[in-house]
């Protein structure tokens, strides 16, 4: 797999990572479709350590008692996501890559809330509530 790199939009907060996503998914919470302005999020998972930023870091946002929602302080982008009960794991955005092509999601979560009109026809899994994620 080629090397992962993404950023914000104003391209002010950028990121590196050393490894591939031990998970990928899609979420269809209400908190991630208000954060994202989107239908639906897309996540990719990994180890804290494996994620190195450039130039500064993403300006954290609390939006419940343990999540702390990453993004850019100058062009507001959607850029990650970390429980504070897990701080050894960060998730990204894979809409924030510049390739999202090389990440694919492979679950659904939280489809409970998913949008009527939103049609995805795949062979993900999907779970109506919250996520089962395991590193390998
Ligand atoms: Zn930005
Ligand atoms: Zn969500």
């Amino acid at each position: 797999m080629k090397k992962l790199e993404g950023g914000c939009l104003c391209e002010s907060v950028r990121y590196h990572i050393s490894a591939t996503p031990f998970a990928a998914e899609y979420c269809h919470c209400r908190m991630c479709k208000k954060v994202s302005g989107a239908p639906v999020a897309s996540w990719m998972d990994f180890k804290i350590a494996q994620v190195t930023w450039k130039k500064r870091k993403p300006v954290e946002y609390q939006s419940s008692e343990n999540v702390l929602r990453g993004f850019c302080p100058t062009c507001g982008s959607s850029l990650s996501f970390r429980d504070t009960e897990h701080p050894e794991y960060i998730t990204l955005t894979i809409a924030s890559l510049d390739e999202p092509n090389l990440v694919k999601p492979t679950y659904h979560i939280y489809t409970a809330s998913q949008l009527k009109w939103l049609n995805i026809d795949d062979e993900c899994k999907r779970f109506t509530a919250g996520p089962v994620k395991s590193p390998n």
